[in-house]
């Protein structure tokens, strides 16, 4: 990939930035003109989402990467609930839960830590870092697919359902169920999600899978019924061929389905380069969420550039004094605010095993509501802000 067409192709798409107030309503309007937002539970309107944490993890099944850091390991329904109530009884309506397919996702118990808590849950399609399949990825069937068929996977799982997670069960000793280590969702009293579930959601006639029925269409794969409503991808400091057909698939499934690409950005990596890659692959700005620029890019003045281009700006640095203090982070929302783009900044908390409170971890995820918010104070962390950072721009951003 040549770097600098690429970049070229990004400065090509710039659009102009509202300068000085909040910043003008771009793309979509007042009103969202009969978009929807893919949740795990059905379609909603871009009205419905309420009150949005773009950046969670609700639950991620063992496997390569919680192998070195435990913290990646949320395994227990029972746990996440209490977490997740916690999060709806402050106010919180809406979380995206950013695992992709085969990185531990299980898309059955995003349904029914939804259905349970009455929060709506967008999932994700796509990939992850390398190390989260093991071995750098090496030999791991699901990267060495090429681009169409993981372009397909991945329009596949917004359209019709979200594949099952197989690739670690091969080497679960146990065998085991793999829903719940150690407690069930029915200790909280709930329905939960009967295993397929019934029929819900799809109105868009793709293809469905019939009831909910798993069905296998792809090599002893199941397919689940609960459908991704954007396609997370993760931005390295190396950029490979590997990279570059990951990061084309996802380009390609967002222009079929519409929705977004959601990038990690890790520390060293170039966001302006993969922004050019995507541009000239025809993916729009505002189909685009960089997502922990603050801990990953020193300089706002990037950031502030990727708002301009027209790129959503997602900051999750909340009480991680090992990279910053909230001192810090909260200049660094203010400095985007005061630039006029309220209009393209959104907050979470990328929680991990250690930072859920319902598995004994230090702030849980009502956190935001309760404590950031009302530190970051009223004076310019508006009324009229809160609902830019945490309603309007998520619904803006994974509609389609
Ligand atoms: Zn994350």
């Amino acid at each position: 990939m040549d770097m600098d067409s690429a970049k070229n192709a990004f400065a090509g798409q710039r659009v102009s930035a509202t300068k000085g107030g909040h910043g003008a309503d771009a793309e979509t309007g007042t009103a969202h003109g009969g978009k929807r937002i893919i949740t795990v539970a059905g379609d909603i309107k871009p009205e419905e989402l309420g009150f949005c944490q773009p950046h969670e993890h609700l639950y991620i099944e063992g496997g390569p990467a919680s192998e070195i850091f435990p913290q990646l390991c949320i395994d227990d329904l029972y746990r996440t609930v209490l977490d997740l109530r916690a999060y709806k009884k402050a106010g919180g309506s809406a979380i995206a839960d950013a695992q992709p397919t085969f990185t531990g996702r299980n898309a059955e118990s995003l349904y029914k830590l939804s259905k349970e808590c009455g929060v709506h849950v967008i999932a994700a399609t796509g990939f992850h870092k390398l190390f989260y399949y093991g071995e750098g990825g090496a030999g791991n069937p699901f990267l060495e697919l090429g681009e169409m068929e993981l372009a397909k996977i991945f329009a596949d799982e917004i359209r019709v359902g979200m594949y099952a997670s197989p690739f670690y069960e091969d080497s679960r000793a146990d065998g085991g169920d793999r829903s719940c280590d150690s407690g069930c969702i029915e200790r909280c009293g709930g329905s939960g999600g009967s295993s397929g579930g019934e029929r819900y959601g799809d109105s868009s006639g793709s293809g469905g899978s019939g009831g909910g029925e798993r069905y296998d269409d792809s090599g002893g794969i199941d397919r689940t019924a609960y459908r991704a409503g954007f396609i997370k991808t993760a931005l390295e400091p190396v950029f490979t061929e590997l990279h570059a057909k990951l990061f084309s698939a996802a380009a390609r499934a967002s222009a079929d389905t519409g929705v977004a690409i959601m990038i990690h950005v890790d520390k060293g990596a170039d966001p302006l380069r993969i922004a050019g890659f995507l541009a000239e692959r025809g993916v729009k700005p505002e189909r685009t969420i960089f997502c922990h620029l603050d801990r990953a890019v020193p300089d706002a003045g990037l950031h502030r550039e990727l708002a301009e281009w027209g790129a959503y700006i997602e900051y999750d640095t909340i009480t991680r004094d090992g990279y910053h203090s909230d001192a810090e982070e909260a200049r660094l929302i203010r400095g985007m605010i005061s630039c006029g783009h309220a209009d393209r900044l959104m907050l979470s908390l990328d929680v991990t095993r250690k930072r859920l409170r319902g598995y004994g971890g230090q702030i849980g995820l009502d956190h935001m509501i309760k404590n950031f918010i009302p530190y970051l104070g009223t004076d310019w962390m508006c009324a009229e802000i809160t609902q830019k950072l945490f309603t309007k721009n998520p619904a803006k951003a994974f509609a389609i």
